[in-house]
């Protein structure tokens, strides 16, 4: 079995993205949003048969781990009330995708974070998404200002309310920014990129793991520049007085394949030890087009694992063993279905 573990609706229907305007646009002028609009189930298929799941099945992937399209959660945009109603119709229609392919996807969602708002403000979304829309994570903003970085970092105390409950419910969270309201951050590019690297670096800084054994997070786009660096956060780490980075770290830390061509994936796995790796694609995402020295797509990133020399049992862990162990609920689902 092939589980993707990054995938986000970026297709949602027009009506769903017109809503979002509509609600912003309600913020500014001070009025009431309109009313969520009624989306049909064949107006959500659609946006998925065109793009997801034919591209899944074109590439061979089985199932995709599935949260809301990352850049347009905008943490930084309105307040607390808007990120809150943003926050729910963005899960209750990822809840709607598994509900309509449930062998296909399974949801992870996203929290309604606001600059400057507590972070346990999250907790009862996250507990909707795992108790009672079935969603199996997070995505967990460090920077809900947008490009700011004015939050504390991943390590400071006040974001341990939320750990605790996610070592409770025993869900990851993926380290997820959003679009970039900061000139200076293309968000794809620079933005996602610079954030990952941050974040890995907070986890080395500080003790996070040694609080808290259990926390699992993943470093999506590939653990940002931090494969590339290794030497470099070895180094810091010896400097910095903090354990080797294999018990103070990667025990709770996973990096995603989505890397987009053949020789950072190489890199990856040459410096990544493997039981820190889960395939992902970000599909459809940040970068949606060829790759004309290849002629496949950028993010078809199984085809980079593939050409991999590893052994079955190490395909296998790459593609499922690691997302089952970092995912219990995943795995306890797909157990039930005998799978
Ligand atoms: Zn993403």
């Amino acid at each position: 079995m092939i589980i993707d573990c990054h995938g986000h609706y970026t297709t949602a229907p027009a009506p769903h993205n017109d809503w979002r305007e509509a609600q912003k646009a309600a913020f500014k002028t001070g009025e009431v949003p309109p009313l969520y609009p009624t989306l049909s189930d064949d107006e959500i298929r659609e946006t998925l048969e065109k793009n997801q799941l034919r591209l899944l099945r074109e590439r061979g992937a089985d199932m995709t781990i599935f949260s809301p399209r990352a850049s347009a959660m905008a943490h930084h945009v309105g307040d607390e009330a808007v990120s809150t109603a943003w926050a729910r119709h963005n899960n209750n229609l990822i809840k709607r995708c598994v509900d309509l392919y449930p062998d296909v996807f399974i949801g992870v969602g996203m929290l309604p974070q606001s600059p400057g708002v507590p972070i346990e403000n999250s907790i009862a979304e996250l507990e909707r998404c795992v108790n009672e829309l079935g969603f199996v994570g997070c995505n967990l903003n460090p920077d809900p200002s947008g490009g700011h970085f004015s939050a504390p970092p991943l390590i400071d105390r006040s974001w341990y309310p939320f750990y605790e409950k996610m070592v409770e419910l025993d869900v990851p969270a993926m380290v997820h920014v959003s679009g970039s309201c900061n000139p200076v951050f293309h968000a794809t590019g620079a933005y996602y990129i610079s954030a990952d690297t941050t974040a890995f670096m907070q986890f080395i800084q500080g003790d996070l793991f040694g609080d808290f054994p259990e926390l699992r997070f993943i470093i999506p786009h590939g653990g940002g520049a931090v494969p590339y660096h290794w030497g470099r956060y070895r180094g810091l780490a010896d400097m910095l007085k903090q354990p080797p980075l294999d018990g103070h770290v990667m025990k709770n830390v996973w990096f995603d394949t989505c890397v987009y061509h053949q020789p950072g994936i190489d890199l990856l796995f040459e410096v990544i030890d493997l039981d820190n790796i889960l395939f992902g694609s970000e599909m459809v995402g940040a970068v949606r087009g060829i790759d004309p020295e290849t002629g496949h797509y950028f993010d078809d990133t199984k085809r980079y694992i593939d050409a991999l020399d590893l052994t079955p049992a190490q395909r296998h862990q790459i593609y499922e063993g690691n997302a089952r162990r970092v995912y219990p609920r995943l795995d306890a689902q797909l157990k039930e279905r005998g799978l």
